[in-house]
């Protein structure tokens, strides 16, 4: 996802001398659409594109931790259907990392898509949305792979999946 990350010291050094009492009104630059963005938006108004400003404490006053923010901005998009819900669920951007999002592919490619979705459940069940589910949800398809080397696929023959 395209975003803009802009550096509040580095474009302060790039003007030059600002003085003290005008650093909260330096602006930049929309990477989409142009549009100037000061340090109070999280998102460019014109054209929705997310926006984190580092170094600066007008931004960071409103909207906390950049580095939380770009955390988040920074997921890698799902490659199955349940990844996605599982995304959805978890109310992230995406996987924290290429890793995870193949470790959970690989996971709803051998037990199914039920399998997964019960995990999904049973884990936002105990932990609720945010990155800690999402965390515990790979987690969990990670310990289930390794505890079933050869398992290929869950049937499912009474509405019940896997093993939860
Ligand atoms: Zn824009």
């Amino acid at each position: 996802m395209d975003y803009n990350l802009f550096d509040l010291d580095k474009i302060v050094a790039g003007i030059g001398h600002v003085p003290r009492n005008e650093i909260d009104d330096v602006k930049s630059k929309c990477i989409v659409c142009g549009r100037w963005i000061t340090q109070e938006e999280d998102q460019c108004l014109t054209c929705n594109t997310p926006v984190v400003w580092v170094n600066s404490y007008m931004w960071k006053k409103s909207y906390g931790n950049p580095r939380i923010a770009l955390s988040k901005l920074d997921g890698v998009e799902a490659s199955t259907v349940t990844g996605q819900e599982l995304i959805d669920k978890c109310n992230v951007v995406g996987f924290p990392n290429k890793k995870a999002e193949q470790d959970w592919a690989t996971y709803e490619r051998r037990f199914g898509l039920e399998a997964a979705r019960s995990t999904i459940n049973y884990v936002f069940n105990k932990t609720g949305p945010g990155s800690g589910g999402m965390a515990h949800a790979v987690a969990a398809a990670r310990r289930r792979m390794r505890e079933n080397p050869r398992q290929r696929t869950t049937k499912v023959t009474d509405g019940k999946a896997g093993m939860w």
